[in-house]
């Protein structure tokens, strides 16, 4: 006997979150809740606006009708769209039994532009010391030097960076001419940062400053290899599809011998801690990039340990499906 709920929530997003051309003021998605034998798992669909090809109006629809046929005994194909796979395929790890409870909690600071604040966080961090730093939004000349001055100000830090393909090859350049030569090993690795992979890879050569793939990996035709010059992929389930597919992308990014950091698509509170218990669970070596708890008014459901944000509880939210 199956039986399964779809619950949709809207929480709302700390003032000013703008991704890509749109302002977000609230986080939309839904809780899939499947019920077999005593079992019971759950996952988060929350397709993230600018970012996933599907709206949340066809998210919602694509869950029902995979729930529907679930309910009624069959093992229905895995959504095409990728968030709504993700979700299912989370509450069928957890139904199962085999997403493991243990999770990696660490996360890496993330670091918007002050960075001092950024070092008094890094400050109370125990163990090894990585944080997040966005770059691409000031001048180039201003992110190297704020590269330079964390590296310099905490001895044990290594640094991602991420600048969203947002520099022509000139600016990446004066970028890494401000980055002290003897510091750009502490530089694990830097996202995306020309406007084409072909310029990225050149860049990663030419500077020595090792580059990873996020926006790369969900091009058509991607494939893991072996390159020079890249050290990670980032890995954000919720744009990617399903465990499987995340899985499969993980083992090859290890057997390529890049590291694979599985990250945030600013899922609630609910998300992120399905996704440090997949962390642990598929890259036990890498710390996650799952900062982006506070981005959200609310905790939904389950809470992020040691956060003491308000929590949005299930008999608040809105039954959109359930048989
Ligand atoms: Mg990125």
């Amino acid at each position: 006997m199956r039986t399964a709920t779809l619950y949709r929530f809207k929480l709302p997003m700390e003032a000013g979150i703008i991704l890509r051309y749109q302002r977000l003021k609230t986080r939309d998605g839904f809780l899939v809740h499947l019920q077999e034998n005593g079992q019971q798992g759950w996952g988060e669909i929350s397709p993230l606006p600018e970012f996933s090809k599907e709206t949340i109006e066809q998210a919602g629809q694509a869950a029902e009708t995979w729930l529907k046929q679930w309910r009624l005994g069959a093992e229905p194909d895995e959504s095409e769209l990728p968030s709504v796979a993700f979700g299912i395929s989370c509450a069928l790890a957890e139904l199962q039994g085999k997403l493991p409870k243990d999770a990696n909690y660490r996360k890496a600071p993330l670091c918007n532009g002050d960075p001092d604040e950024l070092i008094v966080r890094l400050s109370n961090m125990s163990g090894q010391k990585v944080a997040k730093v966005k770059v691409g939004l000031y001048e180039a000349v201003r992110d190297g030097m704020v590269v330079n001055v964390l590296l310099e100000a905490v001895p044990d830090l290594s640094l991602r960076l991420d600048a969203n393909r947002s520099w022509s090859r000139a600016k990446a350049d004066s970028f890494a001419k401000y980055v002290n030569p003897d510091y750009r090993n502490r530089i694990a690795f830097l996202e995306e940062p020309c406007q084409t992979p072909e310029q990225s890879l050149a860049f990663a050569r030419e500077t020595g400053i090792a580059i990873a793939w996020d926006e790369s990996v969900r091009d058509e035709g991607f494939k893991v290899e072996e390159q020079a010059g890249v050290a990670a992929v980032v890995i954000k389930p919720t744009l990617i599809g399903s465990l499987a597919r995340c899985c499969q992308l993980i083992s090859a990014a290890h057997n390529a011998g890049l590291e694979a950091v599985i990250s945030s698509s600013i899922e609630t509170s609910f998300g992120l801690t399905q996704l440090a218990r997949i962390a642990h669970w598929l890259t036990p070596a890498t710390i996650p990039g799952l900062d982006t708890l506070e981005l959200i008014q609310s905790q939904l459901v389950r809470r992020w340990p040691g956060s003491t944000m308000p929590v949005t509880g299930l008999d608040e939210l809105e039954i959109s499906w359930c048989s």
